[in-house]
């Protein structure tokens, strides 16, 4: 598809759980406190398909172009922008703004700002060839890391070391990563760099074999038997069982194999309820905790790891045209670590 050079090339949903439509849209430009980004890889995350889904009790806008895994280069600068510049290689969060001055803004909570913006869902996202950004809310790529392997960080890289922060665990504890995917990937290697040791769980072998290439030192397969019992029985349990899957067996699962005074941490985020037993909730001490996402420092601190090189994220490209294609392969478990949609 040609492009002239006031539209752009973009994945759009128009209607819950339809094809997207890949077509040309207007192209925006960088007004105050903006900046535009020249999109040159976006991560394809799990959350782009519940948007395109409309899976959650809070919808998304539609039209909606997803995205929010953007990473590339800034091509405008808004008039009052001071500390960006065109060239700047930024990526473009989930958290695309909050209000700044509420009690968590104020206190380091700012993805539990109640008056904030989603990039890819309140408002639109990367699965496109340019991207409005808020330039208060872009954060800077380590020139060391290339667009495609930085692209899944800006999601499941913060939300999995931001998720291993919350489970407090100390190095040398066991934590497990419920779901090898797109998160779980990056979280085997993020838990391993904090010094734990991991225990992955996965459905399907090919993920395992991954964690295991990755650094996990031991897997299960729910398919053989309950993880959680496995896990308490040779382990003891864990310090913290991180919940990425996007199912609510492996939630149950997850929270029994919680050591006493343990905690799951619950990150995936299927459309149904966890139940919860009080009585060994109580007993054991056990927390249940949700995280969401990362704060900017967060993400600066997931983005020094790998520039560092103690992550790396596996990746496979691919065109915005594959984007429904992509889709189907996500939710059949298909994906081996994280797709990046790359702009020619
Ligand atoms: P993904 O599809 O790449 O990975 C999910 C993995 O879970 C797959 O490997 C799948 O095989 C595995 N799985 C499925 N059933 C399982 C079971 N019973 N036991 C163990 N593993 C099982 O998805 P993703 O991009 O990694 O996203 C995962 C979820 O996290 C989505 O629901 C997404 O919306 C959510 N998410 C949450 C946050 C947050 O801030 N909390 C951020 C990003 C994504
Ligand atoms: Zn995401
Ligand atoms: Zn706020």
């Amino acid at each position: 598809m040609c492009t002239n050079h006031d539209t752009m090339k973009a994945a759009v949903v128009h209607q819950f759980k339809e094809n997207l439509e890949v077509q040309s849209v207007p192209k925006p430009h960088a007004g105050d406190g903006q900046v535009l980004v020249h999109i040159k890889a976006s991560g394809v995350c799990h959350t782009d398909l519940h948007a395109a889904h409309g899976d959650w009790p809070v919808k998304p806008k539609l039209p909606l172009i997803p995205g929010h895994e953007g990473v590339g280069e800034v091509v405008e600068v808004g008039p009052d922008v001071t500390h960006l510049k065109v060239g700047d290689r930024v990526g473009i969060p989930w958290l695309y703004s909050a209000c700044g001055h509420c009690e968590y803004c104020l206190t380091g909570r700012e993805t539990l700002c109640k008056d904030q913006q989603n990039a890819g869902y309140s408002i639109d996202g990367s699965y496109a060839e340019y991207c409005l950004a808020n330039a208060n809310y872009v954060v800077t790529i380590p020139d060391n890391l290339d667009y495609v392997e930085a692209a899944p960080l800006f999601c499941a890289g913060v939300t999995t070391y931001k998720a291993l922060k919350v489970g407090e665990a100390k190095p040398g504890d066991w934590v497990a990563i419920y779901g090898i995917g797109g998160l779980g990937h990056v979280a085997v290697q993020y838990a391993k760099a904090m010094g734990f040791n991991v225990v992955a769980v996965d459905t399907f072998d090919e993920k395992l074999d991954l964690a295991k290439e990755l650094g996990a030192d031991k897997v299960f397969n729910p398919m053989n038997g309950d993880s959680a019992e496995l896990i308490q029985w040779e382990i003891g349990g864990v310090q913290a069982s991180i919940c990425t899957a996007v199912s609510k067996k492996a939630f149950g699962e997850a929270y029994r194999a919680v050591k006493r005074g343990g905690k799951c941490v619950a990150v995936g985020l299927p459309p149904e309820t966890m139940e919860v037993p009080i009585f060994d909730t109580v007993l054991n001490g056990v927390s249940i905790v949700g995280s969401i996402v990362g704060t900017r420092k967060d993400l600066q601190e997931t983005l020094q790891l790998a520039s560092e090189g103690k992550v790396k994220t596996i990746v496979e490209t691919r065109h915005l045209e594959d984007i429904n294609e992509i889709f189907r392969d996500l939710e059949a478990g298909k994906v081996n670590g994280r797709i990046v949609l790359v702009n020619n």
